[in-house]
């Protein structure tokens, strides 16, 4: 920044939320303002939001320039994170409007200090419980020593607000008088530090001296699950901690945040700042302002909390750092991943990519020494890894609705009888895949999609995995009207229970799939019983694969192991091999020991017997050197242009035009596929296409795209989007 303060009337330039392709002019308010200030501007006959970017341009008539409404009461945007958006924004090619939204995605951010009625737990329990007063108050419980407002409390708990008003009276629930936005609590990096094994502390201490020197770095954290990773970079935290200095763990999936909060507070004494979908707005607020004052010393997150104005952040981790929710999928595509260390690189803090099957991005990183490497090779305890073998399918005799084979039923049997829990693993949600009719061969769609709609029949609803549109469950066939012919084909979750339930008739079955569950808390509760031994057998997906503790777990069966293998998709073997080495790690946590089998029709697939020999360091080298054959990233650059509109011809036709006119992009050697109709080629009434760029490492890609697909204006409802290094290719 050229200059820092601008005093009254002197022409700054200001970045709106609004999506406009520039900063506009103002004159700077009464008392002057930084750099950096948010503000409120007028814009039209609205006020919008705002932040003080520099000095003004000054190309526009000054006569009609008119001046910053006011100043809002919130720090002011460093300057670091100015950089960090505007070189975000240049990574991702998203205009800055849209990346000064995710930097300020908290509801009342003007609002002035002030007082008001805030509700915690009482310390009575009223004499007569309803289902309403059940509800409020186990809201309370869930988030723990958090403070709602009324409204807040009557929209999460479903009641109204006399409900809560009834419970202040009986003392059940507290009424405060408190200052918005309070401080969070202090957390002690001293308070319950555990012992840690001889490997765990070298790895500690090495963490600790990276974030104690200050200085940027990024380290791949890698170790089987339940070698204490996590004991781990708790450590790092606390010497971030001690340096004064903010920390943010961002964890892959909300459900994940309740455990992970409860090891947080045994080990600092106190709950952190959170960040995410499950918090109420108040506390969005709280947390957005106190991470900016200093206010709040470490938050854990999803992954938009990378854009909270942190005061001084010292540590990011990004735990299961290989996860495919980082990869943000709509509006602005980045990779929270990618963006952490871009972040940290601005202001000089470390990460620390934490994960048992690492991408292969942060692996060749790793190797080639522009990430550093922490390895835990040893399970905490006696735990050591399950045993891991396959059920060649082409041996069993399995009828065509039957997918549990008699081996597996045995091993499952066996367990069972023994007290011990097994995982039955298909990553599949609902009843089946395809419901089909049996008289004319038509495969019931989605009407604004591409994609086959999935039977629910917990829910009794068919379900479109792409948009989310439900429908009841025909029973006559909706393209020849047949009665009673539509059968479901392949197996979901709720289809294997079914299947568990007829081949165990004494086991308790469990369901763990993320449409299960209406909220966090419910499926929180789940989690706990089974980890209890509320259950015998847990049928689950993905959701399971990822970082629950089940003591009594000491089998896990995958149904079918080629599920992944089938897909053209780039990472198609490195997904698998991930899924299968994590969802079998769950197996055999505690003290007795675990197995993993996985049915598949290819055991001879070299993926599936890289997953059985662990042998991860061949696996990857042979994946990378794959990929460096055929230039693909890491060792290469790709770029997914993706267009849309409702009228399929209009969509095509820019597609055409695009690939006809490259001479952008091919000039600075970048090759373009395509354009081709996308896998799923239409989702919510849109038609899709897609073209794929691919060049060399080194080559300054966003640019030649911007300036390739800039000369294209989008006529009607079209619209174009680039997904710099696509995860997906859906
Ligand atoms: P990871 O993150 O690698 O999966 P965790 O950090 O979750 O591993 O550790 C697995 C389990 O072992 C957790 O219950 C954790 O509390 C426990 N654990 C790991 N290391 C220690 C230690 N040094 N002392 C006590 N418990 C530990
Ligand atoms: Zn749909």
């Amino acid at each position: 920044m050229e200059q820092d303060f601008f005093h009254e009337g002197e022409l700054v330039a200001v970045l709106t939320t609004q999506p406009l392709d520039r900063t506009l002019d103002y004159k700077a308010p009464e008392g002057g303002c930084f750099a950096g200030a948010f503000v409120e501007v007028p814009l039209g006959p609205r006020k919008v939001l705002g932040v003080v970017w520099g000095p003004g341009k000054g190309d526009f008539d000054r006569a009609k320039i008119r001046f910053v409404i006011r100043v809002l009461d919130v720090a002011p945007m460093r300057e670091e994170m100015r950089l960090f958006l505007e070189r975000g924004a240049a990574y991702t090619l998203t205009p800055m409007p849209a990346m000064l939204r995710l930097a300020t995605r908290a509801p009342g951010l003007g609002d002035p200090l002030s007082m008001r009625k805030v509700y915690r737990m009482g310390d009575r329990q009223p004499d007569r419980m309803t289902d309403a007063r059940t509800r409020v108050l186990a809201v309370l419980e869930e988030f723990g020593g958090l403070a709602f407002t009324l409204k807040e409390l009557a929209e999460m708990a479903g009641t109204s607000s006399s409900v809560i008003k009834g419970l202040v009276k009986l003392g059940a629930v507290r009424e405060e008088t408190s200052p918005r936005d309070v401080p969070f609590p202090h957390l002690d990096p001293d308070w319950g530090a555990k012992d840690l094994t001889e490997e765990q502390t070298e790895a500690a201490k090495d963490l600790r001296a990276k974030v104690a020197s200050g200085d940027y770095g990024t380290t791949l954290l890698r170790g089987v699950t339940g070698s204490g990773k996590t004991e781990v970079y708790l450590e790092a935290v606390a010497e971030c901690l001690r340096k004064g200095r903010q920390a943010l763990v961002l964890l892959p999936e909300i459900a994940l945040t309740a455990e992970f909060l409860a090891r947080v507070q045994a080990r600092f004494g106190a709950k952190p700042a959170e960040w995410h979908s499950g918090v109420t707005m108040t506390e969005r607020r709280r947390t957005w302002k106190m991470v900016g004052q200093g206010g709040a010393q470490m938050v854990i997150g999803a992954r938009s909390a990378l854009f909270l104005p942190f005061r001084d952040l010292g540590l990011v981790i990004v735990d299961e750092e290989h996860d495919t929710s980082y990869k943000q999928e709509d509006g602005v595509l980045y990779n929270a991943r990618d963006m952490a260390v871009l972040r940290a690189s601005i202001c000089g803090a470390q990460v620390v990519l934490a994960s048992a099957t690492p991408s292969l991005e942060s692996w060749v990183n790793a190797e080639a020494g522009k990430y550093a490497k922490v390895e835990l090779h040893a399970r905490f305890g006696e735990a050591v890894m399950p045993r891991m073998g396959t059920i060649d399918m082409r041996q069993e005799t399995l009828p065509s609705t039957r997918w549990i084979s008699d081996s597996l039923a045995g091993k499952v049997t066996a367990r069972v009888e023994k007290g011990e829990q097994a995982l039955l693993f298909i990553n599949r949600r609902g009843y089946a895949p395809i419901t089909l009719c049996r008289a004319c061969g038509h495969q019931i769609g989605c009407d604004h999609c591409d994609s086959r709609m999935v039977e629910h029949r917990f829910q009794k609803r068919l379900v479109c995995h792409q948009c989310g549109e439900t429908k009841p469950i025909p029973t006559a066939c909706p393209s020849c009207a047949a009665e009673d012919r539509l059968a479901p084909i392949g197996p979901g979750v709720e289809r294997l229970a079914e299947e568990a339930a007829l081949l165990f008739p004494d086991a308790r079955v469990a369901i763990l799939s993320s449409d299960r569950f209406g909220s966090a808390r419910a499926l929180k509760a789940e989690i706990e019983t089974i980890a209890a031994g509320g259950c015998d057998i847990i049928i689950g997906t993905q959701l399971v694969a990822k970082g629950h503790n089940f003591p009594l777990l000491t089998l896990v069966g995958v149904i079918d192991a080629d599920l992944g293998l089938h897909g053209s998709d780039l990472r198609a073997a490195e997904r698998t091999f991930q899924l299968m080495r994590q969802v079998s790690g769950r197996a055999g946590r505690a003290e007795t020991p675990g197995a993993a089998v996985m049915q598949t029709y290819q055991p001879e697939h070299p993926v599936i017997r890289a997953i059985l020999s662990g042998d991860e360091e061949g696996f990857w080298k042979a994946e990378a050197a794959q990929r460096e054959a055929a230039g693909m990233p890491p060792f290469g650059r790709l770029a997914g242009i993706v267009l849309s509109g409702s009228d399929a011809q209009q969509v095509m036709e820019l597609g055409l035009a695009l690939a006809r006119n490259d001479a952008a992009v091919r000039a600075v050697g970048a090759q373009v596929f395509g354009p081709a109709p996308a896998p799923i080629a239409r989702v919510r009434g849109r038609h899709r296409v897609r073209l794929l760029v691919k060049a060399g490492k080194g080559v300054a890609l966003q640019r030649a795209i911007a300036d390739w697909v800039g000369r294209f204006p989008l006529k009607g409802d079209l619209r174009l989007a680039v997904d710099i290094d696509p995860q997906s290719f859906y």
